[in-house]
């Protein structure tokens, strides 16, 4: 009995043997059973361990079974080894010569037991003897260039036999599959697809047997267990209209998966916020048509998103902001950066609203702008919290008149009128007499009646450009644009003394109040705001000392 003995001998025919070598075993000598092959056999015809233990006749088609067979018998017959010519497609398609010695090997009787067979490729010597060296040369390049595609392609590539054996596999396959390609060989290449995948891929496959180019995503199981998404692909070699076998390509896709699956998720969380979101959000297109609005706006502008979708984002906004909004969103397009603006935005039926506006411009790969995400912020509230701070900021907090911040500022701005106009005013700073003794006798809540009624007395005396503001404590100031005359300051001072004459009866008390008044008339090109409050207080001072109750001008 023929055994190859040790793994050297094995692995130097296996791998190290460039020839194609098979043995078959002699049965009777009329039948051959392979008994084995080496990797460079394979390769060439596309056979696999799996004919081992068949006959030459179950392996060959019947022509080219008795083709075989007779060289065989030759070798049984005469006991010496015979030399013969064979042509044959390779599984790559190309036409391949080879010279084949067949060797035997005897038992003890010198009974021929089994034959070796060596190919030897001869191809290029014959492309010698055709004088097609050029020829040759060219398809030599194309081969090595073809060989570097196979070897060195990011996606693996097997070819297999018609029955779906793996005959070999590039360098890829290990990066695909985790698997050593030569690990692979012999086994069915259905033993990499995933369960589920199988009879879809077996369609597939059939067809590209039947000669059709064939591709589907697929997922396969890798050397670890894990699921591997692939596009698989089926690219069968024709020869004379005959399938020689076939190439089975796995482009491994998990990478662009993933990243589809993040802009999904991304768009999903995109979704997730804006339509939880109580600010509205709006997406653009380039056109700076809406294309997406969030539910919010139902609730903040009362309008139904079907409103809005195919418009234009500015057609709801006030038209004093539109031309500011138009010259933020260019530049923000252009300078690739976030704008943001407060504009007043309709309501469907509470009219204009105090909004924040914030854009983002979106670009894609080519820095081509495709959309921009405003986020819209309802900020009427913020915006009457704001007046109110700056109310509180400018006036009195018990008597909600102006205050000296405001005073002062008003202050400015009359005199650099007047200045200009070169018309005169009158500033006056009234003192409520003996308010201790209000305080002191009735309490301070009194007290604070009393300075409120003060003020709304005063204010009734004044025009529409007079203003009265409470310099603190019961200390109050009144500036009078159109007064510039003495006669005519006077004439106010006792408008005021008789509005305070009026009966005060605070909380069912009945008041006695009077007020002492100091007056600076200004014309002066010089004055400044602290020098008329001076002389107002000079004024007043004098009022005072002259028992109350009166005015004084300066
Ligand atoms: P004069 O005739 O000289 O003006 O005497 P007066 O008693 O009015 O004295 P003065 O104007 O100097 O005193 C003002 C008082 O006003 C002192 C303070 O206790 C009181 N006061 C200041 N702010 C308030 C306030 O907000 N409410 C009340 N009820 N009293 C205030
Ligand atoms: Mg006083």
């Amino acid at each position: 009995m023929f055994e190859i003995k040790g793994d050297l001998l094995n692995s130097v025919l296996m791998e190290g043997i460039k020839e194609s070598v098979f043995i078959v075993k002699v049965i009777n000598d009329l039948d051959f059973v392979y008994v084995y092959l080496n990797r460079a056999a394979m390769e060439k015809t596309g056979l696999t361990k799996s004919v081992i233990g068949q006959s030459i006749d179950d392996v060959y088609a019947a022509e080219r079974a008795d083709f075989l067979i007779e060289q065989y018998k030759k070798v049984v017959i005469s006991l010496e080894s015979v030399t013969y010519e064979d042509s044959n497609t390779s599984l790559l398609g190309e036409m391949y010569y080879s010279e084949i010695t067949l060797s035997p090997l005897f038992d003890e009787s010198n009974k021929c037991t089994h034959i070796v067979a060596v190919v030897h490729d001869v191809t290029e010597k014959k492309w010698g003897e055709f004088e097609l060296k050029s020829y040759w040369d060219s398809l030599l390049e194309s081969k090595q260039r073809y060989r570097s595609l196979y070897e060195f392609n990011v996606d693996a590539i097997f070819s297999i036999n018609r029955n779906g054996q793996i005959i070999k596999g590039n360098a890829a396959v290990k990066d695909v599959t985790g698997y050593d390609a030569n690990s692979l060989i012999d086994s069915t290449f259905i033993s990499l697809v995933a369960v589920e995948h199988i009879n879809a891929i077996m369609d597939s496959f059939n067809r590209a047997v039947e000669g059709k180019n064939q591709h589907l995503n697929i997922a396969i199981t890798n050397k670890s267990g894990n699921r591997v998404e692939v596009i698989a692909k089926f690219t069968p070699t024709i020869v004379n209209g005959d399938v020689v076998g076939i190439y089975w390509i796995l482009k491994d896709i998990t990478e662009q998966l993933t990243i589809l699956k993040m802009y999904q998720e991304s768009e999903q969380r995109f979704r997730i916020i804006a339509e939880n979101s109580q600010d509205l959000i709006t997406m653009l297109d380039e056109k700076g048509k809406i294309i997406y609005v969030s539910p919010s706006y139902k609730t903040v502008l009362g309008f139904n998103k079907e409103e809005y979708l195919g418009k234009y984002f500015f057609h709801n906004i006030h038209l004093e902001h539109k031309d500011k909004m138009w010259e933020s969103v260019l530049q923000s397009i252009k300078n690739e950066k976030s704008w943001k603006l407060q504009v007043l935005n309709k309501h469907k039926t509470k009219g204009w609203i105090w909004c924040e506006l914030s854009g983002t411009p979106v670009f894609d790969n080519q820095s081509q702008f495709i959309h921009m995400v405003c986020v819209t912020r309802d900020i009427h509230l913020q915006k009457e919290y704001e007046l109110k701070l700056k109310h509180i900021a400018f006036h009195d907090s018990l008597t909600n008149l102006p205050n000296r911040r405001l005073f002062k500022e008003k202050l400015t701005h009359i005199l650099i009128d007047s200045k200009k106009n070169k018309i005169g005013f009158a500033v006056f700073i009234m003192d409520i007499d003996h308010f201790k003794s209000i305080n002191d006798e009735l309490g301070h809540d009194i007290g604070d009646e009393v300075l409120i009624e003060f003020g709304k007395r005063v204010s009734k005396c004044l025009q529409d450009d007079e203003i009265v503001a409470r310099l603190g404590g019961d200390e109050f100031t009144v500036l009078l644009p159109n007064r510039q005359s003495e006669y005519e300051a006077a004439s106010f001072a006792k408008q005021i003394q008789k509005s305070m004459d009026e009966p005060w009866i605070i909380t069912n008390i009945k008041l006695k109040i009077t007020t002492s008044i100091g007056i600076a008339i200004v014309a002066d090109e010089n004055a400044t705001e602290s020098g008329i409050l001076k002389t107002a207080d000079i004024a007043l001072y004098e009022a005072k000392r002259a028992g109350r109750n009166t005015y004084r001008i300066r």
